[in-house]
């Protein structure tokens, strides 16, 4: 697969006039364009519903997009209930996600209405401990224990994972739950991340679907709604094969026809809570080359860094880059692409054959839109950048500014003799 980027130079080069680099900058056409082909690849499904993963990019205007497909919000968090409720997604359209939960997060989730899904056990008697009574709609958290493999080899350790209950306990979590008065009950998984195959949503959903018909057999009960959760990947790497939703839907249909509908299950509604498919491929890190550093190997500085785009520092993530520009230019140069943290792991590209870099070249780091931004951090002091949307008709809005040491020094109110004297800059001032 050949990794276009969404954005031409001559747009950069005038976006850049506007915001000074960097940025997450997103597209919206393709935001708009993937969440219809997500909804009509489970349109099949009456009571289907994706509930976006809010941790992957907790913009509220990214959010308010994907409402108006009808999308909802998972939260795991009590900020992240916050701002779905504030873009005005409430009730039933939340999911609340989470673990390790505190307590009062469970309270917010239960007033506003949001389905809560519970991560063990024991977090049923906390829950209704919490308060005073269990809601109407419960869902629990199913870890299978054991290697999670699919057909191409794809897998992850569920058996090593924090999350979710055992079928045991799934098992009697079910029946606690109706002897007290839950009426309506759903089941979610999460096994594997990031996968870049068209089989786990449907293998995962013919586990859940299996299981779900054993439990009727053996208890009477029910479930409503299988929550399939997050784990669709996207292709970083140019030799990916992006997955395709519909062959996805389609691989859920079968399972759903073959397992459900024979058992008397045909109600059941589907759930999803896709981050990084729904949003990595449509934004991207727009960054400046401002170093560079010929020493025992070829160094090419920016002005981005891991605190903008985290994941190559602490996965080893590939995230390709595109010299805006210069994409027909060969590739004959091999750098390392870095950000000034005082980190050696703070690079965005290692041993990456790219066209001849010039300093003030503007560099895309592609597929930043889902765990980029959301995972920024202010080590070392670096100052969280702006967020730009690429609109459908070519203009560009800012959701989000760039913070300023204003916002770095708001939280040493508690100190009272700290006082900046004004001789700083309030904002990132182009050089
Ligand atoms: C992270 C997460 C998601 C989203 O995962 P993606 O891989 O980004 O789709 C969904 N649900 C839960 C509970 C998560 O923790």
């Amino acid at each position: 697969m050949n990794k276009t980027p969404f954005v031409t130079n001559a747009q950069l080069k005038e976006i850049v006039k506007k915001y000074p680099t960097p940025f997450h900058l997103y597209d919206e056409k393709g935001i708009r364009e993937n969440a219809k082909a997500v909804t009509k690849a489970f349109a099949w499904n009456k009571g289907y519903k994706e509930y976006f993963a809010v941790k992957a990019n907790a913009n509220p205007f990214l959010m308010s997009i994907l409402k108006e497909y009808g999308i909802g919000a998972d939260c795991s968090s009590l900020t992240e209930l916050m701002l779905s409720n504030a873009v005005g997604i409430t009730g039933e359209n939340i999911m609340f996600s989470s673990n390790d939960t505190p307590l009062e997060e469970f309270v917010l989730a239960n007033k506003l209405g949001a389905i809560i899904n519970l991560d063990d056990f024991t977090h049923i008697a906390i829950l209704e401990k919490t308060l005073g009574k269990l809601p109407k709609t419960l869902s629990l958290r199913y870890n299978p224990g054991g290697v999670y493999k699919l057909s191409n080899g794809i897998m992850d350790n569920p058996g090593d994972s924090k999350y979710g209950m055992t079928k045991k306990q799934l098992f009697e979590g079910y029946k606690i739950l109706r002897e007290k008065g839950v009426e309506r009950f759903g089941i979610h998984a999460f096994l594997v991340s990031n996968t870049v195959t068209n089989d786990y949503y449907p293998e995962l959903a013919r586990t859940l679907f299996d299981l779900i018909v054993e439990l009727k057999n053996e208890t009477g009960i029910s479930i409503s709604f299988v929550n399939l959760s997050g784990g669709v990947g996207v292709p970083y790497r140019p030799e990916d094969t992006a997955n395709d939703i519909a062959v996805i839907g389609a691989g859920v249909k079968k399972a759903f026809e073959e397992v459900l509908v024979p058992n008397g299950l045909g109600d059941v509604a589907i759930y999803t809570e896709m981050g990084r498919f729904m949003m990595a491929p449509y934004g991207c890190l727009v960054t400046k080359a401002i170093h560079e550093k010929h020493i025992y190997k070829e160094y090419i500085g920016v002005d981005a860094c891991a605190a903008n785009l985290m994941r190559p520092a602490i996965y080893g993530a590939y995230h390709h880059i595109t010299v805006s520009g210069k994409e027909n230019e060969p590739h004959d140069h091999i750098y390392d692409v870095v950000g000034s943290l005082c980190e050696n792991c703070d690079k965005f590209a290692v041993d990456r054959a790219l066209p001849r870099i010039d300093m003030g070249d503007l560099l895309i780091i592609h597929d930043s839109g889902a765990h980029g931004y959301a995972m920024g951090y202010n080590y070392n002091g670096r100052l969280r950048s702006a967020e730009v949307l690429l609109k459908e008709d070519g203009s560009t809005a800012l959701i989000r500014r760039a913070e300023t040491p204003k916002d770095y020094f708001a939280t040493f109110d508690c100190f009272d003799s700290f006082k900046l004297d004004g001789n700083y800059p309030t904002e990132k001032q182009s050089v």
